[in-house]
Protein backbone atom coordinates (compact mmCIF):
# COMPACT_ATOMS: atom_id res chain seq x y z
CA UNK A 1 0.00 0.00 0.00
CA UNK A 2 1.34 3.69 -0.64
CA UNK A 3 2.35 5.45 2.01
CA UNK A 4 3.21 2.50 4.56
CA UNK A 5 5.64 2.74 6.46
CA UNK A 6 8.35 0.93 4.87
CA UNK A 7 7.93 2.53 1.25
CA UNK A 8 7.15 6.19 3.06
CA UNK A 9 10.57 5.59 4.56
CA UNK A 10 12.66 4.79 0.71
CA UNK A 11 10.86 7.78 -0.57
CA UNK A 12 11.73 10.24 2.40
CA UNK A 13 15.46 8.95 2.07
CA UNK A 14 16.07 10.37 -1.26
CA UNK A 15 13.94 13.28 -0.45
CA UNK A 16 16.08 16.64 0.41
CA UNK A 17 14.80 18.04 3.28
CA UNK A 18 15.97 21.37 2.80
CA UNK A 19 14.57 21.36 -0.12
CA UNK A 20 11.03 20.53 0.57
CA UNK A 21 7.95 21.87 -1.72
CA UNK A 22 4.25 21.84 -0.56
CA UNK A 23 2.31 20.73 -3.41
CA UNK A 24 -1.61 21.19 -3.18
CA UNK A 25 -4.67 20.90 -5.83
CA UNK A 26 -5.78 24.71 -6.80
CA UNK A 27 -8.96 24.64 -4.87
CA UNK A 28 -10.94 23.97 -1.57
CA UNK A 29 -8.45 25.02 0.72
CA UNK A 30 -5.23 25.85 -1.57
CA UNK A 31 -4.79 29.41 -1.01
CA UNK A 32 -4.21 29.55 2.86
CA UNK A 33 -2.34 26.46 2.31
CA UNK A 34 -0.03 27.89 -0.28
CA UNK A 35 -0.28 30.75 1.65
CA UNK A 36 0.87 29.37 5.02
CA UNK A 37 3.71 26.72 3.17
CA UNK A 38 5.14 30.53 1.62
CA UNK A 39 4.99 32.21 5.15
CA UNK A 40 6.95 28.88 6.71
CA UNK A 41 9.69 29.23 4.10
CA UNK A 42 8.97 26.22 1.83
CA UNK A 43 9.05 26.45 -2.03
CA UNK A 44 5.41 26.00 -3.49
CA UNK A 45 3.75 23.58 -6.51
CA UNK A 46 -0.08 24.63 -7.58
CA UNK A 47 -1.64 21.70 -9.35
CA UNK A 48 -4.39 22.46 -11.62
CA UNK A 49 -6.52 21.50 -14.44
CA UNK A 50 -8.09 24.69 -16.62
CA UNK A 51 -6.92 27.96 -16.96
CA UNK A 52 -9.43 29.86 -14.67
CA UNK A 53 -7.89 28.18 -11.60
CA UNK A 54 -4.52 29.39 -12.10
CA UNK A 55 -5.92 33.15 -12.99
CA UNK A 56 -7.65 33.09 -10.13
CA UNK A 57 -4.17 32.88 -8.37
CA UNK A 58 -2.84 35.98 -9.97
CA UNK A 59 -5.16 37.79 -7.95
CA UNK A 60 -3.45 36.66 -4.77
CA UNK A 61 0.04 36.82 -5.45
CA UNK A 62 0.69 36.02 -1.96
CA UNK A 63 -0.31 32.63 -2.35
CA UNK A 64 0.91 32.04 -5.86
CA UNK A 65 2.87 29.30 -6.30
CA UNK A 66 6.18 28.84 -6.94
CA UNK A 67 5.32 26.29 -10.34
CA UNK A 68 2.47 24.90 -11.69
CA UNK A 69 2.22 21.61 -12.84
CA UNK A 70 -1.07 22.16 -15.47
CA UNK A 71 -3.32 19.00 -16.05
CA UNK A 72 -5.92 17.95 -18.25
CA UNK A 73 -7.54 15.45 -16.00
CA UNK A 74 -6.53 15.15 -11.96
CA UNK A 75 -6.06 11.99 -12.31
CA UNK A 76 -2.76 12.14 -13.92
CA UNK A 77 -1.57 12.75 -10.86
CA UNK A 78 -1.43 9.35 -10.56
CA UNK A 79 1.43 8.71 -13.78
CA UNK A 80 3.42 11.70 -12.03
CA UNK A 81 4.41 10.22 -8.89
CA UNK A 82 8.28 9.99 -10.04
CA UNK A 83 7.79 13.52 -11.26
CA UNK A 84 6.68 14.48 -7.81
CA UNK A 85 8.98 12.84 -5.77
CA UNK A 86 12.13 14.32 -7.67
CA UNK A 87 11.01 17.64 -6.62
CA UNK A 88 10.42 16.52 -2.95
CA UNK A 89 7.14 16.81 -3.29
CA UNK A 90 4.61 16.64 -0.08
CA UNK A 91 0.62 16.48 -0.92
CA UNK A 92 -1.39 18.17 1.08
CA UNK A 93 -4.65 16.40 0.57
CA UNK A 94 -7.69 17.98 0.75
CA UNK A 95 -11.64 17.18 -0.11
CA UNK A 96 -11.38 18.63 -3.33
CA UNK A 97 -8.22 16.21 -4.37
CA UNK A 98 -9.99 13.26 -2.95
CA UNK A 99 -13.28 13.50 -4.43
CA UNK A 100 -11.23 14.52 -8.07
CA UNK A 101 -8.67 11.56 -7.86
CA UNK A 102 -11.25 8.89 -5.89
CA UNK A 103 -10.47 7.74 -2.29
CA UNK A 104 -8.93 4.47 -3.54
CA UNK A 105 -6.92 6.20 -6.09
CA UNK A 106 -6.00 8.96 -3.83
CA UNK A 107 -4.43 6.21 -1.04
CA UNK A 108 -2.50 4.49 -4.10
CA UNK A 109 -1.23 7.70 -4.67
CA UNK A 110 2.98 6.94 -4.81
CA UNK A 111 3.78 9.94 -3.70
CA UNK A 112 3.85 10.89 0.45
CA UNK A 113 1.22 12.96 1.27
CA UNK A 114 0.28 14.90 4.82
CA UNK A 115 -1.66 13.03 7.28
CA UNK A 116 -3.18 9.54 7.73
CA UNK A 117 -4.47 8.30 4.17
CA UNK A 118 -5.99 5.20 5.83
CA UNK A 119 -8.00 7.10 8.05
CA UNK A 120 -9.81 8.43 5.17
CA UNK A 121 -11.46 4.91 4.46
CA UNK A 122 -12.87 5.51 8.15
CA UNK A 123 -14.05 8.66 7.12
CA UNK A 124 -15.85 7.91 4.36
CA UNK A 125 -18.43 5.41 5.76
CA UNK A 126 -21.28 6.58 7.58
CA UNK A 127 -21.02 3.39 9.62
CA UNK A 128 -17.62 3.48 10.11
CA UNK A 129 -17.63 7.40 10.98
CA UNK A 130 -19.99 6.36 13.88
CA UNK A 131 -18.39 3.41 15.24
CA UNK A 132 -14.96 5.76 15.66
CA UNK A 133 -17.25 8.68 17.08
CA UNK A 134 -18.49 6.72 19.63
CA UNK A 135 -16.31 4.88 20.92
CA UNK A 136 -14.43 8.45 21.59
CA UNK A 137 -17.29 9.17 23.57
CA UNK A 138 -19.18 10.95 21.23
CA UNK A 139 -22.97 11.78 20.92
CA UNK A 140 -24.62 11.52 17.32
CA UNK A 141 -28.17 11.97 15.97
CA UNK A 142 -30.18 8.50 16.12
CA UNK A 143 -30.32 6.79 12.79
CA UNK A 144 -33.67 5.35 11.76
CA UNK A 145 -33.49 1.90 9.94
CA UNK A 146 -37.12 1.97 8.81
CA UNK A 147 -38.60 5.09 7.18
CA UNK A 148 -42.09 3.64 9.01
CA UNK A 149 -40.60 4.42 12.01
CA UNK A 150 -40.24 8.30 11.55
CA UNK A 151 -41.82 9.75 13.83
CA UNK A 152 -40.57 13.39 14.31
CA UNK A 153 -38.43 15.41 12.30
CA UNK A 154 -35.26 13.67 10.53
CA UNK A 155 -32.79 14.60 7.55
CA UNK A 156 -32.54 12.50 5.01
CA UNK A 157 -28.70 12.31 3.65
CA UNK A 158 -27.35 10.67 0.43
CA UNK A 159 -24.39 8.67 0.35
CA UNK A 160 -21.56 10.48 -1.01
CA UNK A 161 -23.34 13.83 -1.74
CA UNK A 162 -21.40 16.50 -2.09
CA UNK A 163 -21.77 19.66 0.25
CA UNK A 164 -25.50 18.66 1.64
CA UNK A 165 -26.40 18.53 -2.13
CA UNK A 166 -30.54 16.88 -1.90
CA UNK A 167 -30.85 16.44 1.39
CA UNK A 168 -34.29 16.59 2.62
CA UNK A 169 -36.09 17.07 5.98
CA UNK A 170 -38.94 14.92 6.66
CA UNK A 171 -41.60 14.82 9.63
CA UNK A 172 -43.13 11.37 8.75
CA UNK A 173 -43.31 8.70 6.20
CA UNK A 174 -45.59 10.57 3.80
CA UNK A 175 -42.57 13.72 3.47
CA UNK A 176 -40.15 10.80 2.91
CA UNK A 177 -42.25 9.39 0.17
CA UNK A 178 -42.60 12.33 -1.02
CA UNK A 179 -39.03 13.07 -1.52
CA UNK A 180 -36.90 10.20 -1.26
CA UNK A 181 -34.81 8.83 -4.62
CA UNK A 182 -34.81 5.00 -3.85
CA UNK A 183 -32.01 4.60 -6.39
CA UNK A 184 -29.78 6.94 -4.13
CA UNK A 185 -28.40 5.08 -0.79
CA UNK A 186 -29.26 7.06 2.28
CA UNK A 187 -29.64 7.89 5.95
CA UNK A 188 -32.16 8.29 8.16
CA UNK A 189 -31.16 10.80 11.02
CA UNK A 190 -32.81 12.09 13.85
CA UNK A 191 -33.06 16.28 12.90
CA UNK A 192 -31.08 18.09 15.64
CA UNK A 193 -32.44 21.48 16.37
CA UNK A 194 -30.17 23.76 17.99
CA UNK A 195 -27.14 25.55 16.80
CA UNK A 196 -24.46 24.17 14.44
CA UNK A 197 -20.19 24.39 15.19
CA UNK A 198 -17.35 23.04 12.39
CA UNK A 199 -14.66 22.54 15.17
CA UNK A 200 -11.04 22.39 13.15
CA UNK A 201 -8.79 20.67 15.64
CA UNK A 202 -5.15 19.91 14.87
CA UNK A 203 -3.42 17.26 16.48
CA UNK A 204 0.12 17.28 16.21
CA UNK A 205 1.95 14.09 17.54
CA UNK A 206 5.87 15.70 17.41
CA UNK A 207 4.77 17.97 20.10
CA UNK A 208 5.22 17.10 23.76
CA UNK A 209 3.61 20.49 25.40
CA UNK A 210 0.13 21.93 25.57
CA UNK A 211 -3.51 20.36 25.81
CA UNK A 212 -1.85 16.11 25.95
CA UNK A 213 -4.25 13.41 24.63
CA UNK A 214 -4.52 10.99 27.65
CA UNK A 215 -3.24 7.58 26.19
CA UNK A 216 -0.62 9.17 23.63
CA UNK A 217 2.16 7.57 24.40
CA UNK A 218 5.56 7.27 22.89
CA UNK A 219 7.47 3.99 22.69
CA UNK A 220 9.17 5.01 25.72
CA UNK A 221 6.59 5.85 27.82
CA UNK A 222 6.12 9.68 27.75
CA UNK A 223 3.29 11.21 26.93
CA UNK A 224 2.90 12.58 23.45
CA UNK A 225 1.03 15.07 21.19
CA UNK A 226 -0.64 18.24 21.51
CA UNK A 227 -3.93 19.03 20.76
CA UNK A 228 -5.18 22.56 19.29
CA UNK A 229 -8.31 24.14 18.35
CA UNK A 230 -7.93 26.59 15.54
CA UNK A 231 -10.93 28.00 14.21
CA UNK A 232 -14.57 26.94 14.15
CA UNK A 233 -16.87 28.51 11.43
CA UNK A 234 -20.07 27.80 10.66
CA UNK A 235 -21.90 27.08 7.06
CA UNK A 236 -23.84 28.63 5.14
CA UNK A 237 -26.51 26.52 3.63
CA UNK A 238 -28.34 27.03 0.71
CA UNK A 239 -31.97 27.40 0.85
CA UNK A 240 -32.55 26.18 4.50
CA UNK A 241 -30.64 29.35 6.22
CA UNK A 242 -33.19 32.01 4.44
CA UNK A 243 -35.92 29.57 4.25
CA UNK A 244 -37.94 30.85 7.33
CA UNK A 245 -38.45 34.40 5.94
CA UNK A 246 -41.12 33.02 3.26
CA UNK A 247 -43.44 31.44 5.65
CA UNK A 248 -43.61 28.38 7.74
CA UNK A 249 -43.06 25.10 6.58
CA UNK A 250 -46.55 24.43 5.23
CA UNK A 251 -46.81 27.91 3.40
CA UNK A 252 -43.48 26.50 1.71
CA UNK A 253 -44.76 23.37 0.99
CA UNK A 254 -47.46 24.87 -0.57
CA UNK A 255 -45.02 26.81 -3.05
CA UNK A 256 -43.67 23.56 -3.83
CA UNK A 257 -40.53 24.64 -1.80
CA UNK A 258 -38.09 22.23 0.10
CA UNK A 259 -35.68 23.19 2.31
CA UNK A 260 -31.89 22.03 0.56
CA UNK A 261 -28.39 22.14 2.35
CA UNK A 262 -26.02 23.16 -0.12
CA UNK A 263 -23.01 24.90 1.35
CA UNK A 264 -22.37 28.42 -0.22
CA UNK A 265 -19.72 29.89 2.20
CA UNK A 266 -18.80 29.88 5.62
CA UNK A 267 -18.81 32.30 8.88
CA UNK A 268 -16.55 32.67 11.74
CA UNK A 269 -17.99 31.71 15.01
CA UNK A 270 -16.61 31.01 18.59
CA UNK A 271 -18.54 28.58 21.09
CA UNK A 272 -20.00 29.60 24.62
CA UNK A 273 -16.48 29.77 26.46
CA UNK A 274 -17.95 26.98 28.98
CA UNK A 275 -18.50 24.84 26.22
CA UNK A 276 -14.46 24.66 25.37
CA UNK A 277 -14.31 21.96 27.74
CA UNK A 278 -16.33 19.58 26.56
CA UNK A 279 -15.28 20.38 22.88
CA UNK A 280 -11.95 19.64 24.25
CA UNK A 281 -12.74 16.08 25.68
CA UNK A 282 -14.44 15.13 21.91
CA UNK A 283 -11.47 16.08 20.33
CA UNK A 284 -9.65 14.71 22.30
CA UNK A 285 -11.50 11.27 22.44
CA UNK A 286 -11.66 11.55 18.05
CA UNK A 287 -7.74 10.89 18.47
CA UNK A 288 -7.32 8.59 21.41
CA UNK A 289 -10.10 6.37 19.32
CA UNK A 290 -8.33 6.64 16.01
CA UNK A 291 -6.27 4.70 17.17
CA UNK A 292 -8.18 1.61 18.14
CA UNK A 293 -9.38 1.89 14.12
CA UNK A 294 -7.83 -1.46 13.64
CA UNK A 295 -4.49 -3.41 14.07
CA UNK A 296 -1.48 -1.03 14.03
CA UNK A 297 -3.28 1.79 13.40
CA UNK A 298 -1.72 5.27 13.20
CA UNK A 299 -4.70 7.64 14.10
CA UNK A 300 -5.16 10.90 12.99
CA UNK A 301 -2.58 13.45 12.34
CA UNK A 302 -3.27 17.10 11.42
CA UNK A 303 -6.25 18.65 11.40
CA UNK A 304 -9.76 17.57 11.46
CA UNK A 305 -13.11 18.57 12.08
CA UNK A 306 -15.78 18.03 14.41
CA UNK A 307 -19.02 18.87 12.99
CA UNK A 308 -21.59 18.99 15.34
CA UNK A 309 -25.15 20.85 17.00
CA UNK A 310 -25.35 22.08 20.71
CA UNK A 311 -28.63 21.99 22.04
CA UNK A 312 -30.73 24.49 23.95
CA UNK A 313 -29.80 21.67 27.18
CA UNK A 314 -25.88 22.49 25.85
CA UNK A 315 -25.44 19.31 24.87
CA UNK A 316 -23.05 18.36 21.70
CA UNK A 317 -24.24 16.16 19.31
CA UNK A 318 -21.36 15.20 16.29
CA UNK A 319 -22.86 14.54 13.08
CA UNK A 320 -19.79 14.03 11.10
CA UNK A 321 -16.12 14.03 11.12
CA UNK A 322 -13.73 15.24 8.35
CA UNK A 323 -10.09 13.98 8.70
CA UNK A 324 -8.76 16.55 6.67
CA UNK A 325 -8.04 19.89 6.84
CA UNK A 326 -11.82 21.64 5.88
CA UNK A 327 -12.74 24.44 3.58
CA UNK A 328 -14.50 26.28 6.28
CA UNK A 329 -11.39 27.19 7.67
CA UNK A 330 -10.94 29.43 4.88
CA UNK A 331 -12.38 31.71 7.50
CA UNK A 332 -9.19 32.26 9.10
CA UNK A 333 -6.52 32.37 6.48
CA UNK A 334 -5.18 35.60 8.81
CA UNK A 335 -5.90 34.30 11.75
CA UNK A 336 -8.67 33.38 14.38
CA UNK A 337 -9.63 33.80 17.50
CA UNK A 338 -8.18 30.90 18.91
CA UNK A 339 -5.30 31.06 17.08
CA UNK A 340 -4.73 34.59 17.77
CA UNK A 341 -4.57 33.97 20.93
CA UNK A 342 -0.59 32.01 20.22
CA UNK A 343 0.32 33.88 17.03
CA UNK A 344 -0.30 36.26 14.72
CA UNK A 345 -0.96 35.35 10.91
CA UNK A 346 -1.90 31.24 11.89
CA UNK A 347 -4.07 29.56 9.71
CA UNK A 348 -4.86 25.96 9.46
CA UNK A 349 -2.98 25.94 5.88
CA UNK A 350 0.32 27.20 7.96
CA UNK A 351 0.09 24.94 10.86
CA UNK A 352 0.39 22.04 8.51
CA UNK A 353 3.38 23.47 7.32
CA UNK A 354 4.98 24.26 10.67
CA UNK A 355 4.11 20.52 11.64
CA UNK A 356 5.84 19.61 8.40
CA UNK A 357 8.76 21.62 9.48
CA UNK A 358 9.10 21.11 12.67
CA UNK A 359 9.24 17.17 11.78
CA UNK A 360 11.59 17.95 9.23
CA UNK A 361 14.13 19.79 11.61
CA UNK A 362 14.00 16.95 13.85
CA UNK A 363 14.30 13.78 11.06
CA UNK A 364 11.06 12.98 12.23
CA UNK A 365 9.19 13.38 9.08
CA UNK A 366 8.06 9.95 9.01
CA UNK A 367 6.01 10.22 11.81
CA UNK A 368 3.17 12.76 10.16
CA UNK A 369 3.56 11.56 6.29
CA UNK A 370 1.85 8.58 4.88
P1 LIG B 1 -23.46 16.55 6.50
O1 LIG B 1 -23.39 16.17 5.02
O2 LIG B 1 -23.66 15.38 7.39
O3 LIG B 1 -22.26 17.39 6.87
O4 LIG B 1 -24.75 17.51 6.68
C1 LIG B 1 -25.00 18.65 5.88
C2 LIG B 1 -25.84 19.65 6.64
O5 LIG B 1 -27.08 19.07 7.04
C3 LIG B 1 -25.20 20.14 7.92
O6 LIG B 1 -24.32 21.18 7.70
C4 LIG B 1 -26.41 20.55 8.77
O7 LIG B 1 -26.90 21.80 8.41
C5 LIG B 1 -27.45 19.54 8.36
N1 LIG B 1 -27.49 18.39 9.25
C6 LIG B 1 -26.78 17.24 9.13
N2 LIG B 1 -27.12 16.35 10.07
C7 LIG B 1 -28.07 16.93 10.82
C8 LIG B 1 -28.85 16.50 11.95
N3 LIG B 1 -28.74 15.28 12.45
N4 LIG B 1 -29.74 17.38 12.47
C9 LIG B 1 -29.92 18.60 11.94
N5 LIG B 1 -29.24 19.05 10.87
C10 LIG B 1 -28.32 18.24 10.31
Amino acid sequence: MAGSGEQLAEWLSAYNHDEITIGVVASHSALQILHGARAEGFRTLGIAVGEGRRKMFKAFPGAEPDEWLMLDDYKQMLDKADWFRERNVIIIPHGSLVEYLGADNFIDLQVPTFGNRRILKWESGRDTQREWLEMGGCTMPKTIDDPHDIDGPVIVKYAGAKGGRGYFVARNFRDFRRNVDLEEDFTIQEYILGTRYYMQFFYDPICDDGYQVEGMMSREGQEIGRLELLTIDRRDEANVDEFYKLGSLRDLRDMGLEPSFVVTGNAEVVLRESLLPEAFRLGEGAVASSLELEEGARGMIGPFCLEAIVTDKLEFRVFEVSARIVAGSNVSIGGSPYMNINEDNMSVGRRIARCIKKAAEKNRLQEILS
